[in-house]
């Protein structure tokens, strides 16, 4: 009677290894120590995004939050200012809401077993792999953009990753070369190379430990896996920002704790078709006396373009509204702690610098406060250049 062959060891970690104890990166400020804490931190800052971008981001964190329980009992509008500019808001948002989870039912204390962590708020089957892999030596395969990457040339796999079918094989792939040793090295391995050979337009196969085995590279068609997504074209949707002004204070609102940039402090928006002035009236009780379109500019997230028309307008008081949980009024002159998207903070900036490049579509005075409104334009260095760059 045959016996079942025992499955061949895999020849990818042993070659993977060697060239990571020559080549792969040792010095990154998670590594020192790879306390699971910092793992974690890393691993969710890494998600869509860079080792170099990645680097400054960890460091303010870690510094300002460098324990669970720190992370924990801070208000969210410090995590998501430390976040700012980093993209994919929901991250911070998750990390925060774990870091209290971990904090009421662990004791502060990151769980050992993987399901626990795999079912806690924005932790996958490859993030909990990762840091259990990293930070303490557990045997599981990860799946993250750069392993896809590797392995799909490795062994040729056709189709998009995305879809399940092929993702699944990726992942048995992934089972089946973790090695039962070294795990933790191996997990590195496998991501540097990713990052630093097997790269998304310009792999350096001369390099690679990998080559003598890699189907793509037999094949000489690298950079055609993994199979890109198929096309589908963005929808565009747009919206109108409002840069309220009062003298040396801009109006911000706080976005709604979940959705597109949830959480985050921003600029009110209205509907393009909405009258400005009309919303001013109504939500602030002042009208405008002076108004200013900006370029549109266009931000895109991973499933829509937004086209966001900026609208400057000075209101002479903000009688209606003080601060409150959800607007707030700002000095123009420092740029506040709090959390902001990319786009709005950009927007902060050209208004605090007066730099932004205005259109022609000018419309002044608006309101019954003419008079006083050319008064206050005289008095008012700042807005009298952005008029004199429209014109
Ligand atoms: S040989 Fe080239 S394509 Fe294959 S794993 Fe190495 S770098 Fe990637």
């Amino acid at each position: 009677m045959l016996r079942p062959r025992k499955p061949a060891e895999s020849k990818l970690p042993p070659r993977l290894l060697r060239w990571h104890r020559a080549h792969g990166r040792h010095d990154l400020p998670w590594q020192h120590p790879p306390a699971p804490y910092r793992v974690w931190v890393s691993e969710i800052m890494l998600q869509q995004t860079q080792v170099a971008t990645v680097m400054d981001y960890y460091r303010r964190f870690i510094a300002r939050f460098p324990n669970v329980r720190a992370l924990a009992n801070a208000p969210l509008d410090d995590v998501l200012h430390l976040w700012s500019g980093l993209g994919y808001y929901a991250r911070a948002r998750n990390l925060h809401l774990t870091a209290r989870l971990i904090r009421d039912k662990y004791h502060g204390r990151i769980p050992r077993a993987f399901e626990e962590i795999a079912a806690l708020p924005g932790i996958g089957r490859s993030t909990a792999g990762a840091i259990l892999a990293l930070a303490r030596g557990q045997r599981h395969a990860i799946l993250d953009g750069n392993v896809k990457r590797v392995l799909t040339r490795y062994h040729a796999i056709k189709g998009w990753p995305g879809n399940k079918k092929i993702e699944n094989k990726l992942w048995a792939l992934a089972e089946r070369h973790t090695p039962r040793a070294e795990v933790a090295a191996y997990t590195q391995a496998i991501m540097d190379l990713g990052a630093m050979l097997c790269t998304r337009t310009r792999p350096r196969c001369g390099e690679c430990p990998l080559a003598s085995g890699c189907r793509a590279h037999a094949l000489g068609s690298e950079t055609a896996f993994p199979a890109p997504r198929p096309l589908k074209m963005k929808p565009v949707r747009r919206t109108r920002m409002l840069l309220i002004t009062c003298g040396s204070h801009v109006l911000l609102e706080l976005r709604p704790p979940s959705g597109v940039w949830g959480g985050l402090w921003s600029l009110p928006e209205i509907p393009t078709s909405a009258d400005a002035n009309d919303w001013c009236r109504r939500e602030l009780g002042a009208a405008p006396y002076a108004q200013q379109c900006w370029p549109a500019l266009r931000h895109t997230f991973s499933h829509f373009h937004l086209d966001i028309e900026p609208l400057q307008l000075e209101i002479a008081a903000h009688m209606r509204i003080g601060d409150n949980a959800r607007r707030r009024w700002v000095a123009l002159a420092n740029e506040p702690a709090l959390g902001f998207a990319a786009p709005v903070k950009k927007l902060l900036q050209q208004l605090r610098l007066g730099t932004a490049e205005k259109t022609a579509d000018t419309s002044f005075p608006l309101s019954p406060l003419g008079e006083r409104a050319r008064v206050r334009e005289g008095q008012n260095p700042r807005f009298a250049k952005v008029r004199r760059a429209a014109e």
